[in-house]
């Protein structure tokens, strides 16, 4: 019997996620039976739930069978919340070479933004020609907090670009071009010595407000922070007062506390602020699928599955 394959996304994604999963399982040559949320099928015959924390199955009591847990999401702080995630099954995170591309786009083109100030020499209607030559990459410290799946690869096309790169994680990494750091020293020179500051780090109790008042005073003056972690990692109140004594000169703010950002938010006003809808990286069917098929590939003829998360480390 083919093993069973629950997928549980929200109702506009299923058609785009069925066929995706459908093709990647007939491309790694994989039969399983593919069952969507809403579909009978006996829950204690399912052995991968394929899911969204914000999908339909929330509850995971009856699934007693489940060999794994597959997120469709990156972060899984909201799929460890879940107080019926069953605690001996592998909960495993999304890792997309689609989404990973996604974030290297996002984060390189706010870094390029601010590094070459486009807002200040664009040509308005006063008539002004702003004629000053910007720095080149190689005079520009930027820094990346994370060096994960994500920020590593963020960090190495920065780096490529001729940027003068820290990054910073909690176990030493070692990346071409990249000025890798870790702990609390490792934070702080990270943090004393980036013009342009790239956050891309999940959201555990050991991350929540390190992007505080203390964090903002080690940086140069005038920095620049872009966010697309999450927004717990930064302290809301402690970036206003920055950005309003000049500390922070500017922010570009994809992620945050509340999602949708308040429409009363100070940071949807504020002249300083770039704020996007969450948009940095998306998971993308095409190649998530893939990896979705070569998990359950790799878990049915015994090999360990890849991307499981630490749960009690939170990432
Ligand atoms: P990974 O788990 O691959 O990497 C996490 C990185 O953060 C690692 O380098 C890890 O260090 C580091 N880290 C974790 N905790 C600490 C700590 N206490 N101190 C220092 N470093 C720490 O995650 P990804 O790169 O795949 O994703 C990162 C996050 O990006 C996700 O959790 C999610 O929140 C966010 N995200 C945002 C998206 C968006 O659209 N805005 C889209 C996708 C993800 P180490 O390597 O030593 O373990």
């Amino acid at each position: 019997m083919p093993p069973v394959v629950k997928l549980s996304v929200d109702a506009d994604e299923v058609p785009v996620w069925r066929a995706a999963l459908a093709r990647a399982f007939a491309e790694a040559g994989l039969a399983v039976e593919l069952r969507l949320a809403g579909e009978t099928v006996a829950p204690e015959t399912v052995s991968y739930l394929v899911y969204v924390p914000s999908g339909p199955v929330r509850d995971f009591r009856p699934y007693t069978g489940l060999k794994a847990l597959l997120s469709l999401w990156a972060g899984v702080e909201k799929a460890l919340a879940n107080p019926t995630l069953p605690a001996d099954t592998p909960l495993c995170r999304m890792v997309d070479p689609g989404m990973t591309r996604g974030m290297v786009e996002y984060l390189v083109a706010e870094t390029l933004r601010h590094h070459l100030d486009l807002d200040a020499r664009r040509c308005g209607p006063d008539g002004g020609w702003p004629q000053t030559a910007p720095p080149l990459a190689g005079e520009r410290r930027v820094g990346v907090l994370g060096l994960g799946e994500l920020g590593a690869e963020v960090a190495r096309t920065l780096a490529g670009l001729g940027f003068v790169v820290r990054g910073w994680s909690r176990t030493p990494k070692r990346i071409e071009g990249v000025r890798c750091l870790a702990g609390a020293a490792g934070l702080d020179e990270t943090l004393s010595q980036s013009e342009i500051l790239a956050c891309v780090l999940p959201r555990t109790p050991a991350t929540e407000n390190l992007l505080d008042a203390r964090a903002f005073g080690l940086t140069p003056r005038g920095a620049t922070i872009i966010n697309a972690g999450r927004g717990e990692l930064i302290d809301d109140a402690a970036l206003l007062a920055a950005l309003d004594d000049g500390r922070i000169a500017r922010a570009t703010l994809d992620v945050f506390r509340v999602e949708p950002l308040p429409a009363d938010h100070p940071f949807r006003r504020h002249p300083r602020v770039f704020a996007t809808a969450h948009v940095a990286a998306f998971t993308r069917p095409r190649s998530a699928a893939a990896v979705i098929a070569a998990q359950i590939a790799r878990a049915e003829v015994g090999l360990e599955l890849l991307h499981v998360v630490d749960r009690a480390r939170g990432y």
